[in-house]
């Protein structure tokens, strides 16, 4: 098995990256570095999920270092104008952490459980990956786990994991509540 860091978000989206990550060879330590979650009570229910779970499936679980005043600074003064660009500096900031960790650990893999969600930038989160692997002289594994995360879903309401309804920031969760009432007004409508 070759050893391989993988960048968590959360427990739901971690469950089908370790289990294929695994079946392809892979032996995943987990890193969590989050500083984009907020408020603080929910980052905190997240990672006590993470390492409820972790525990349970006798995962290593690495709680790398999570500066959230480099967010604030780098991230949230691009606030809801731009969100790729917004959330490319954010996946910039926990994958650089993520690629130090594996660097200072060891590890040659490094991998993210972000390209779980549909919700996520795909495209930019790979981007992003392969830029500061490539700098720390790491490999990077490039996967789309996303035809999973209906299983995944499924897989985390089973086992009654904590699921958050929003990607993170203050940003995303005002912009999943702006989502979730334009999909009712749209369901109000269809039924007029
Ligand atoms: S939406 Fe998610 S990835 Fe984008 S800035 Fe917010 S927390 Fe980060």
């Amino acid at each position: 098995m070759t050893p391989l860091l993988l960048h968590a978000c959360c427990a739901p989206c971690s469950l089908e990256p370790v289990r294929l990550l695994m079946e392809e060879g892979f032996a995943p330590t987990i890193c969590w570095t989050n500083p984009n979650i907020q408020p603080k009570q929910e980052h905190e229910r997240r990672l006590a999920e993470l390492r409820r779970w972790c525990s349970a499936e006798g995962i290593v679980l690495i709680e790398a270092d999570e500066d959230s005043a480099a967010w604030e600074r780098a991230v949230a003064p691009i606030g809801a104008r731009d969100r790729e660009r917004r959330c490319r500096a954010c996946y910039g900031l926990r994958l650089a952490e993520a690629c130090r960790v594996a660097k200072r650990e060891g590890f040659t893999h490094v991998a993210t459980t972000l390209a779980v969600s549909p919700y996520q930038l795909f495209e930019t989160c790979n981007d992003v990956l392969v830029r500061l692997a490539g700098s720390q002289g790491l490999t990077p594994v490039i996967r789309d786990f996303r035809p999973w995360y209906p299983q995944a879903t499924l897989r985390s309401r089973e086992l009654g994991m904590y699921r958050q309804n929003y990607c993170g920031c203050r940003f995303s969760a005002a912009e999943a509540a702006m989502d979730r009432a334009r999909l009712r007004d749209e369901r109000k409508e269809s039924r007029k």
